[in-house]
């Protein structure tokens, strides 16, 4: 595969600048209360300078390196170690050993779902460590936050230059790898598409839900433990965020066996974009409006905090029923009602790289026959309303959705360039009988 400029470059920056955009958001909060127009002002009129900021920063500490060993090593653990029980009395759950989407090389991973369990059983010692035995406090990720990143940073670059080593030299399926001739490349995009240690330890199911998602709703707590310590009570915009975002990462454990099938893992190589992406990124990035609020204890108007909660449910609603109508369709190679009625569908062929032919079908009726990638849109809306929860004081809280949006908009062109290249005419006529991506009428 051929790298083209454009993609070279978007690389480069992004493995050159995003721990620095994410280390100047944290230190934003850190040191400016958030602003992010104050540091650069600062540094512009000669008030503070470079040197100035990084001598403030807190360094790496040796509580936060064992912390953070003791915390992933926790979650290995739960992941490798602790075959799932929670299918066997929860009714509808979906988990223990399942199996993914057929790789390109035509190889069925199976894997151990286990990721409902684990966070079940890291937040019931969590509460039994606030309510009963008080080992550590409940502000102990706020307190140790910019040590932590340090710390999160060492395990996503080994991660992923470990990764690219064992692509090269020792892959767990070596027809499913892609080399493109370019080091920056591989090194980001990743080499291997399902990396293993073992039978079991897959990085890429690993790595994207337990050290990243578990602790999501962990931050969040730590970050309302926070406010209670400095202002002896929790805002409702602080309750709201940290209701919409649990639902959220709920949704995702719940859908465990679902998320197999997604984009992350049906399509994308392990690599820097996902190993670091998850290990920093995501746990830093996506609980902004949290850290936001220590900073900013926002109490809402029962108006705006009844709109901002009636806003992430109806997206949150959106987004998961958009996903259970393709998933059920396909389940049910269409033998199921979709808005009370029998789906309507455009049949589909494409041609897989060992030259065989296959069947497919694409969903027109519920969500999918609104707009392309409904789910999408639902997400945003989701993710509008934690921003909103925060007020209009900062640009800060609102990186999410700006985010979230240049994400979410370039994965739906990804997306729809590869299925054009799969679909051929199919795709147009689907194109054709559902004319917008995400917003019926203009997008
Ligand atoms: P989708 O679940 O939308 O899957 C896209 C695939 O579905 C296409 O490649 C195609 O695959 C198939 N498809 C497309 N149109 C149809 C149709 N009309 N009928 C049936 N099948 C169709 O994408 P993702 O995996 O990206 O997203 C899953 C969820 O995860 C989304 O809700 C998204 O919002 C969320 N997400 C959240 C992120 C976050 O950081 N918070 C990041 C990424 C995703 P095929 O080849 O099988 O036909």
């Amino acid at each position: 595969m051929e790298v083209d400029w454009f993609s070279l470059v978007s690389v480069i920056f992004l493995l050159l600048f995003a721990p620095f955009i994410v280390y100047y958001f944290i230190m934003a909060c850190d040191q400016y209360s958030c602003s992010l127009t104050a540091p650069i002002l600062d540094v512009a009129t000669g008030r503070a300078s470079l040197a100035d900021i990084w001598a403030k920063t807190p360094p790496v500490t040796a509580k936060a390196a064992q912390l953070y060993a003791l915390w992933v090593s926790f979650q290995v653990l739960l992941y490798s170690w602790l075959p799932d029980f929670c299918h066997r009395f929860l009714p509808g759950y979906v988990g223990g050993v399942q199996e993914g989407a057929i790789t390109p090389a035509g190889i069925v991973n199976k894997y151990e779902v286990n990721g409902l369990q684990a966070w079940l059983i890291t937040h019931f010692l969590w509460f039994v460590n606030a309510y009963l035995l008080s080992w550590f406090s409940p502000t102990i990720i706020f307190d140790n936050w910019i040590p932590l990143l340090w710390c999160a940073n060492i395990l996503g670059y080994a991660v992923s230059t470990f990764a690219m080593i064992k692509g090269y030299l020792f892959p767990t399926s070596a027809e499913d790898c892609k080399f493109t001739g370019n080091f920056f490349y591989n090194y980001m995009m990743g080499i291997e598409f399902n990396p293993r240690i073992g039978k079991w330890f897959d990085f890429k199911l690993f790595f994207n839900g337990r050290p990243g998602i578990v602790a999501w709703t962990l931050i969040n707590l730590s970050f309302a433990a926070k406010q209670q310590e400095l202002y002896g009570h929790v805002t409702n915009s602080m309750i709201l965020v940290n209701v919409l975002q649990a639902i959220y990462v709920l949704d995702f454990f719940w859908n465990e066996t679902w998320y197999l099938k997604t984009i992350d893992i049906c399509h994308d190589h392990f690599g820097w974009y996902l190993g670091w992406g998850d290990c920093v990124w995501l746990p830093y990035l996506y609980t902004l409006q949290g850290l936001y609020l220590v900073y900013h204890p926002v109490q809402l108007s029962t108006p705006n905090a009844l709109g901002v909660l009636l806003l992430g449910l109806v997206g949150y609603y959106i987004f998961r029923m958009t996903n259970h109508q393709k998933d059920l369709f396909r389940r049910t190679d269409g033998h199921c009602l979709i808005w009370g009625k029998k789906p309507k569908a455009i049949e589909c062929s494409y041609t897989s790289a060992d030259g065989l032919k296959h069947r497919s079908k694409l969903l027109v009726s519920g969500f999918w026959g609104v707009a392309r990638h409904f789910n999408y849109t639902g997400d945003l809306m989701g993710s509008l309303a934690y921003c909103l929860a925060c007020g209009g004081g900062h640009l800060l809280p609102y990186f999410y959705i700006i985010y979230m949006t240049i994400l979410l908009t370039h994965r739906c062109l990804r997306d729809e360039h590869r299925c054009a290249n799969k679909y051929g005419r199919d795709w147009e006529r689907y194109v054709a009988a559902v004319p917008y991506r995400l917003l019926p009428g203009i997008f």
